[in-house]
């Protein structure tokens, strides 16, 4: 009988022990064609990561990602607040490529690509193995090391974060402001020295004593395994008919003998995991797809002159001796969805103008009866220059029925990426109004080819009598609606 449902197992999770404490894993290098493959890529993308942020594609940065001043440039393409449906649509498609991804070939993202591998496997781990040196021979712990070792190899891990720090905010400050803050006094910029200290810490906390367990418990693409994975994606597996029942002992020819299957339990599979978990025990959450465990098994089956590939890519379908089938649903669902997003993306920037202008009706009096007769409607104008350089905006009225319109500013300047919100008085004959409305359009161009027609209603009296002079009270609902096109 047992003694309760509720007894722990041995392991609670890979990095923490049936008592609660932490289980420091200190992972064996396997060598193999997947690790080099893997370094290779690492390094290639570290590179990539490095010298993105000092690229520039027709003038531009070819990647900033400004929150501040809430502008994403990407690969040629700005991106502004107004842009909500063009940003949605950008990233909407990314997550759909990540499923389709993910369906096919399983979490190859985590494993060859995600900088939280990549930093930890292929610049973390090293240098701590450098300092330290590696795990002992079968995964046993590492001898204790001299102290300045240990402190020598959290400086090199600071100096790495830092540059790191350094370059991750790039992305986001550009290169020119990170310069600025490298060369100056903290105390000239003491809140981007603090955001830099801050995202140092956070490397370090992430890299010298979170680690793996951002891929276990903290990052939500594990947890969504489950769903996003099916029988036919590409997994790392275990050939379970093929290993078990696992021993030291080879299948008998002639029957004598205990039975025994290709694994021979020597336990290396285990030891060089990254996230400490034993692939023969299936799929698992905690599985990033590295293929260490690939490395570390294939010498030893080329030992014994037995078949490779007892832990190899494959499906769990192929696994348990079904069909393969490359086409299923969700990967011709994905790609279909992909395909409308992407349409949508490309006529959305096709049809995209070098400026976006609204036309807003003021709050208070909608109309006001001038002294000379004339009816004057109260709006505001909103333009956003798109452009890369400053642009002046003229606003005209297209209708011959406008006396003549009213601007603090007109032509209006603005600077590149910046958008002006201005009042607009429009003055029309009383006349030009019939049961209360007169619908007009004003006009608004750059003098560089950009133009935009607004067709905008405005309100005045309901009769046609004499005015009285001074403010009317006015006979249309005070609105706030939007009168322009945002392009
Ligand atoms: S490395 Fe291979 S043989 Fe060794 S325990 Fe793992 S699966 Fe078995
Ligand atoms: S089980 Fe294998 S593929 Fe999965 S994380 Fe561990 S070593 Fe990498």
């Amino acid at each position: 009988m047992p003694s309760s449902l509720l007894e722990p197992e041995d392991r609670v999770l890979s990095t923490m022990e049936k008592d609660g404490s932490r289980r420091w894993l200190d992972p064996k290098v396997s060598k193999g064609s997947f690790l080099t493959t893997r370094r290779a890529f690492a390094y290639f993308l570290i590179v990539v990561f490095t010298v993105t942020p000092y690229i520039r594609f027709n003038d531009k940065p070819l990647v900033l990602l400004d929150i501040l001043h809430r502008k994403f440039i990407l690969f040629g393409f700005t991106f502004l607040p107004t842009d909500t449906i063009l940003l949605a649509l950008t990233l909407v498609t990314i997550l759909v490529g990540i499923f389709l991804l993910t369906a096919l070939f399983g979490r190859v993202w985590c494993g060859w690509a995600c900088p939280q591998t990549v930093y930890m496997e292929f610049v973390y781990r090293p240098i701590e193995r450098l300092f330290e040196g590696t795990s002992g021979k079968g995964g046993k712990p590492r001898k204790p090391v001299a102290g300045w070792r240990r402190v020598a190899r959290y400086v090199v891990f600071l100096l790495v974060s830092m540059y790191l720090a350094h370059t991750f905010l790039a992305y986001f400050v550009g290169v020119e402001n990170l310069a600025k803050w490298i060369t100056g006094s903290p105390f000239d910029h003491p809140v981007a020295f603090l955001l830099m200290a801050a995202v140092t810490g956070l490397m370090m906390f992430d890299f010298g004593f979170f680690r793996e367990q951002t891929c276990i418990i903290a990052c939500p693409y594990g947890r969504l395994q489950s769903a996003l994975l099916d029988r036919k994606s590409l997994i790392v597996s275990y050939d379970k008919t093929r290993g078990e029942p696992r021993g030291k002992k080879r299948k008998s020819d002639d029957g004598e003998g205990e039975q025994a299957g290709d694994c021979v339990d020597c336990h290396l599979c285990v030891d060089t995991c990254p996230t400490g978990i034993d692939i023969r025990d299936g799929l698992q959450m905690e599985c990033i797809g590295c293929a260490q465990c690939i490395d570390a098994c294939a010498p030893v089956m080329a030992k014994l002159g037995r078949d490779a590939g007892l832990i190899r890519y494959s499906t769990q379908a192929a696994m348990d001796g079904e069909p393969s089938r490359l086409l299923r649903p969700r990967v011709v669902v994905y790609p279909a969805i992909m395909l409308v997003l992407l349409t949508a993306l490309t006529v959305l920037l096709s049809v995209k103008k070098t400026a976006d202008v609204v036309l807003l009706r003021n709050l208070g009096n909608p109309f006001t009866v001038m002294d000379d007769g004339q009816v004057s409607n109260s709006m505001r104008i909103k333009i956003t220059n798109r452009r890369e350089m400053a642009v002046a905006y003229t606003v005209q009225s297209a209708s011959d029925v406008v006396s003549r319109i009213e601007l603090a500013e007109n032509p209006l300047a603005i600077d590149a990426g910046d958008s002006r919100t201005e009042g607009v008085l429009i003055v029309l004959p009383r006349s030009a109004f019939s049961k209360g409305v007169c619908d007009i359009t004003l006009h608004v161009s750059d003098g560089a080819g950009f133009e935009q027609e607004i067709p905008c209603r405005l309100l005045g009296p309901a009769g046609s009598g004499k005015p009285s002079g001074g403010k009317a009270a006015g006979t249309g609902t005070q609105t706030n609606t939007p009168q322009g096109g945002s392009l």
